[in-house]
């Protein structure tokens, strides 16, 4: 295949060009099979930015240190997470913007673990009130004869 491909490389490449080639790759990104090809190396892309985006922002929950990837998300320091996101600001475009400008991005965003997000948004009123604040339970101790005291 790759001898095959190299003698006529540059036909290949001709071709893919033409307006044939690319409505061919227009069908083919179409059809379930291509849309599904293209999906994995769009996750495959995603995941390689979000790597080097992490790398950037420090790779651990600037507020406890959690290093658990699955559960780290990036955060806007400023809390306008909804208006950047409004701009477009999401996923692949996001990434690319903070690889980009390294330096001001470390400004505009940090890593936090998920528990830790959702804590700094209920404690900046970020929520909207729609996680209610929470109820501190202060702990009960039970004495010898069962009876609870705080
Ligand atoms: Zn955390």
């Amino acid at each position: 295949m790759n001898e095959f491909y190299q003698k006529y490389k540059e036909t290949f490449k001709k071709y893919e060009k033409s307006d044939k080639g690319k409505a061919r790759q227009r069908k083919y990104h179409n059809s379930p099979k291509g849309r599904k090809m293209l999906n994995k190396a769009k996750r495959k892309y995603n995941a390689k930015l979000k790597k080097q985006v992490f790398e950037i922002l420090g790779n651990k929950c600037v507020y406890c240190g959690c290093i658990d990837i699955r559960c780290l998300q990036i955060d806007h320091i400023q809390g306008n997470g909804a208006k950047d996101r409004a701009k477009g600001n999401i996923s692949t475009t996001l990434f690319l913007k903070i690889i980009r400008n390294p330096e001001k991005s470390k400004r505009e965003y940090q890593i936090l673990c998920a528990n830790c997000n959702w804590i700094k948004r209920a404690e900046n009123g970020e929520n909207k009130g729609k996680i209610p604040a929470p109820i501190i339970k202060l702990p009960v101790f039970v004495d010898q004869n069962m009876r609870t005291f705080l």
